[in-house]
């Protein structure tokens, strides 16, 4: 139907996405980068995230056995930053941010991914990201904790042991209060969004990559990068503690299982940036939240060949040209073993 350049719009950050799907047998004559082959041994004596090995500053990572959790050595964000404001006729604005950075081990092996580890084994990393969520967003000044893993070194990942990370701060980030605005919205009409959202994309069925009882993976209508991806629980709720052990189970099983798609698509260990979005910790119900993860993988056509967000993308707004559709079909039609 929408086979002519269009606009698509976010509903849940509001904001707009050009779709140029008449450009997607244009030759690519840009940049082409070399695989990287990845060859990686189950320990690795250099790697700090390794069990037994020395981190930089003198702290030694334990013989740990599933998952392992410690605050960032090279954080970001600290909790005793003391409070400042600046304000120079309104121009010059600042304030100072307390926060909490944390480092999540997956598993003591330094060679496996989300897509390789057995479910039971990211059972338990999903326990360590709820008791995560429920102790950070307990201390009475984070009204924030985004849990979120960058794999890959295309992403940044600077070390491919496999791990995420936890920011826990004071004021609620960009990206959620817009989310959390458009999900307010809604909710003052009737329903919510994402409730809704997936009754719609349930009932089409085009843009559905995989799904369980509890969980389904799909390549959003308004998906900016190309084989963007978000995972909903089909139940109400707006955090990883709100989940049921078998919806816990339910997330376990849908996240490998389209880590392997991801894999399988370029034959390539797929480099993303991937979160999970929960209610804010502020002390308010927020019963309009919809927890959701979102996975932001760079690649466009090969290992090699990657999405970039410059020109128009940068100075105008995103655009894409293989449409969330067709990616959501080559998606669904991979093999997930
Ligand atoms: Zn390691
Ligand atoms: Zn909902
Ligand atoms: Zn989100």
């Amino acid at each position: 139907m929408l086979t002519e350049p269009h606009r698509r719009l976010n509903r849940l950050t509001g904001e707009w996405l050009l779709v140029s799907p008449h450009r997607t047998t244009r030759p690519w004559q840009g940049q082409v980068e070399e695989p990287v082959i990845e060859q990686r041994p189950s320990y690795d004596a250099g790697c700090y995230l390794c069990p037994g090995n020395e981190r930089a500053g003198g702290a030694r990572t334990p013989g740990y056995q599933s998952t392992y959790v410690f605050d960032n050595d090279f954080a970001a964000l600290k909790p005793d930053t003391p409070p400042l404001q600046v304000d120079v006729e309104g121009l010059l604005v600042a304030h100072s941010e307390r926060g909490v950075c944390r480092v999540v081990c997956y598993s003591p092996r330094h060679d496996l991914t989300l897509g390789e580890m057995t479910s039971d084994a990211i059972a338990r990393v999903v326990d360590t990201w709820t008791g995560q969520y429920a102790e950070l967003g307990a201390v009475d000044w984070v009204n924030h904790v985004l849990i979120f893993e960058n794999r890959g070194a295309m992403m940044g990942a600077s070390n491919p042991h496999p791990h995420g990370q936890i920011w826990a701060n004071e004021r609620l980030p960009d990206e959620p209060a817009r989310e959390l605005h458009q999900q307010q919205a809604y909710a003052e009409r009737g329903g919510c969004l994402l409730c809704d959202y997936l009754g719609v994309e349930l009932e089409d069925g085009e843009r559905i990559v995989c799904h369980n009882e509890h969980f389904v993976a799909l390549v959003p209508f308004w998906a900016v990068w190309p084989f963007e991806t978000v995972v909903l629980p089909r139940a109400h709720g707006g955090t990883l503690p709100d989940l049921a052990a078998e919806e816990r189970a339910g997330l376990a099983d849908i996240l490998p299982r389209l880590a392997r798609r991801y894999d399988r698509l370029f034959g390539v260990t797929f480099p993303y940036s991937m979160g999970f979005h929960q209610r804010p910790t502020d002390g308010l119900d927020h019963p309009e939240w919809h927890l959701h993860a979102h996975f932001y993988p760079p690649l466009l056509r090969s290992a090699t060949v990657r999405k970039f967000m410059v020109g128009y993308e940068l100075l105008a707004q995103p655009q894409r040209d293989i449409t969330p559709e067709s990616a959501a079909q080559r998606l669904r039609d991979l093999p997930e073993d």
